[in-house]
């Protein structure tokens, strides 16, 4: 899963809904957005697997420029650099931007970036794939669910857009897979989006789980976060 954004209901229901699970990877912006964002690092730090540093999580610790943010991101930013406890300002320190587990590369945003780069068509995917040596490079970043295959001659790669439930192969190509965003998606379906991969069967598949959106937006109400930032959730834009 990617891209919590501190919405914790969100969250909670992707959680309820994979279970069982082996492994959980979180591909980095656990906060930002969201009303909660000490309750979703309690929430990851406590499971099994790995967790990222994302783009979001760097802004909120002072290792980004705000400047690169807009306006209702930066106030979103600097709301939830108040609300940190010292735990949670330690945790999201110690997240690395780059890992490999069980034969998987994973990053928040692109292989060659990856707190930063956007990974959102043919051309930028291209020149990434030489950034990891693994078959497959778990990714988030764009809250898309995407997934990018390299042709056979490496020279060329195309995009394949999920339908929720389609189960796709994992097979000898190299791929970049994204899972879309927990907590804020914005391919224009409102539910949260998260992946189940299965390393017996060598598939993946994106799922899509509905939780109270409105309660959230209460929530960010409550917290005096800004109007766009509630509004797009129930949009999924
Ligand atoms: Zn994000």
């Amino acid at each position: 899963m990617s891209d919590i954004h501190a919405n914790l209901l969100a969250l909670e229901a992707v959680l309820a809904d994979t279970a069982p699970y082996d492994k959980v990877w979180c591909l980095g912006d656990l906060v930002g957005y969201g009303p909660d964002p000490n309750e979703c690092i309690e929430r990851v730090r406590g499971l099994p697997g790995a967790c990222l540093a994302g783009n979001h999580d760097w802004a909120v610790l002072g290792k980004l420029d705000l400047r690169s943010f807009n306006r209702e991101a930066r106030i979103a930013s600097a709301w939830t650099r108040e609300e940190l406890t010292q735990e949670s300002h330690a945790y999201l320190g110690e997240l690395p931007a780059r890992a490999e587990s069980d034969g998987f590369t994973i990053v928040h945003a692109s292989p060659r970036e990856p707190i930063w780069e956007y990974v959102l068509d043919t051309q930028v995917a291209l020149a990434n794939f030489d950034h990891f040596t693994t078959g497959v490079c778990l990714l988030g970043h764009s809250h898309i669910p995407l997934m990018f295959v390299l042709d056979g001659e490496r020279r060329r790669c195309h995009i394949v857009l999920p339908e929720p439930s389609d189960r796709i192969e994992i097979d000898s190509r190299t791929m970049m897979v994204n899972p879309g965003s927990v907590g804020q998606p914005r391919d224009g379906d409102p539910r949260a989006s998260y992946a189940i991969l299965d390393t017996d069967a060598d598939t993946w598949e994106v799922c899509r789980v509905e939780y109270p959106i409105e309660e959230v937006q209460g929530r960010m109400r409550g917290r005096k976060l800004p109007r766009r930032l509630i509004d797009r959730l129930a949009s999924g834009y």
